[in-house]
């Protein structure tokens, strides 16, 4: 699978450290000198290891402890913003016009996987845009080429516009009349690829654009190719303006170092990922999956980046304190189901924290499904009967009134006396913890 290598290295980085309550710079150096290796394995171009370990050295020594969060938790978290950054943060899709037909030309070296990429990328969009695709035949210098091409169209049924080796502009123009007049939405331009980049096949592709005025210029390059791909790129983008690139081959062998140079190398963003020999194996490129998918640590980014985005700086920790105190009521429940719903689960706050992880297991058979009821439940309680618990537990007139008044059974406010009663018992348990997990929850 593609990025094995760097992903097990930058794994084994990243796990010395998650475990870690505090951390020291040495740790961080130690950490650096991973990454950097792991990096330059992939093949990962020069300057952009450079600036990746400037920019999380950075972050990770003047970083803002977020409750919620171990000090190696926010490394990895650091480290996955910065390789999303490098892949360009965001998704980047086509522009296809509203009315109209759609112009894509694709460019890139022979063998760079140009044509089997067409053929898929005709098929995506045929499937996900439901549009119209079709494909014109402009690499005039291999017949065999041509012959690929309209191979693929047979196999997806997608017609293939070519008039053998004719001049590649003629062939341009009047492909794309021939798709004007037959309602295409969009046509995707096959064009000659050489070995290396040189001035004729330039000049050429300069022309070809010329005449299509595409409405994106994607080029092709080869994963497995690594930092050489970023400067591939970098040199038909000067010459061409290129608006995309789809990086191909991301099922072999694949070192990683193309897909994190190409970005910041050339400017282009990565728009597609293409990575077998099957027709349907192609895919938008999403910078922030690809980063997890290196990282392989996807359950734990995404708790981190909900616990980021969710976690009030104190609440979590506040919540903890007031679990553990003797008075935790019916507002308290409420807050934190609130909390919870925001998070996921009571059981993934608590997997987070450092020390409690233990207590998890104990705590997922209270049904998240079950707050809305028992917020009713809750909402019809005077403010008394919140703050003070024994009233409720004591009275059944009590019990009656609040649970008619919500519209629900007796036995459902029993099962609400219930889950707050193994809340304080919980936390009974909980304040029994050794003193080195109590220092681990309140430095975090
Ligand atoms: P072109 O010369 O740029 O048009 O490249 P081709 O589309 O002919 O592909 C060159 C070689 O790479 C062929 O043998 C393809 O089967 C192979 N190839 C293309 N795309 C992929 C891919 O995503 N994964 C793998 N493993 N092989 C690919």
């Amino acid at each position: 699978m593609a990025f094995d290598s760097l992903s097990s290295r930058l794994q084994m980085a990243m796990r010395r450290l998650t475990g870690k309550g505090k951390l020291t710079e040495t740790d961080i150096d130690e950490m650096m000198r991973e990454v950097r290796l792991s990096l330059l394995e992939a093949d990962v171009n020069l300057k952009v290891i450079k600036t990746f370990i400037n920019n999380v050295k950075e972050k990770a020594v003047g970083q803002k402890i977020l409750s919620g969060l171990n000090p190696g938790q926010q490394v990895v978290k650091i480290v996955f913003d910065e390789l999303k950054r490098v892949m360009g943060d965001e998704s980047v899709g086509i522009s296809y016009k509203i009315n109209g037909l759609t112009v894509i030309m694709t460019v890139g070296l022979q063998g760079s996987g140009k044509t089997t990429a067409i053929g898929k990328m005709g098929a995506f969009i045929r499937k996900t845009e439901k549009k119209k695709v079709m494909f014109i035949a402009a690499d005039i210098y291999r017949p065999a080429a041509i012959d690929q091409l309209k191979t693929i169209g047979k196999q997806l049924d997608i017609f293939v516009y070519d008039e053998g080796m004719n001049k590649a502009q003629t062939i341009v123009k009047n492909g794309l009349t021939y798709a004007k007049e037959n309602q295409y939405d969009v046509v995707i331009i096959d064009t000659a690829g050489r070995l290396h980049i040189d001035e004729a096949m330039m000049q050429e592709l300069v022309d070809v654009k010329e005449i299509a005025k595409p409405d994106e210029i994607l080029l092709t390059v080869d994963a497995m190719t690594g930092q050489v791909a970023a400067q591939v790129a970098e040199s038909f983008h000067n010459q061409l303006n290129t608006t995309g690139a789809i990086v191909t081959k991301l099922d072999g062998d694949t070192r990683g170092g193309a897909a994190l140079s190409i970005r910041e190398i050339s400017q282009i963003p990565i728009k597609f990922a293409s990575s077998g020999e099957k027709m349907d194996s192609f895919e938008a490129f999403h910078p922030e999956r690809m980063a997890s998918r290196i990282l392989g640590m996807g359950d734990m980014l995404t708790l981190i980046e909900t616990a980021t985005q969710n976690i009030d700086e104190d609440e979590a920790m506040g919540m903890m304190e007031k679990m553990m105190s003797d008075n935790f009521n019916y507002n308290d429940l409420l807050k934190q189901f609130k909390m919870i719903k925001r998070m996921g689960s009571i059981s993934k706050i608590m997997g987070f924290i450092p020390g409690m992880g233990k207590y998890k297991d104990q705590l997922s058979n209270v049904d998240d499904k079950q707050f809305d009821k028992m917020s009713v439940l809750i909402h019809s309680m005077t403010e008394e009967e919140r703050k003070n618990p024994k009233l409720v537990e004591s009275s059944s007139r009590r019990r009656q009134r609040i649970s008619k008044g919500s519209g629900m059974q007796v036995s459902d406010l029993n099962r609400l006396i219930q889950a707050l009663d193994q809340q304080k018992k919980l936390a009974k348990q909980m304040s029994g913890m050794s003193e080195r997990d109590m220092k681990n929850i309140q430095r975090n």
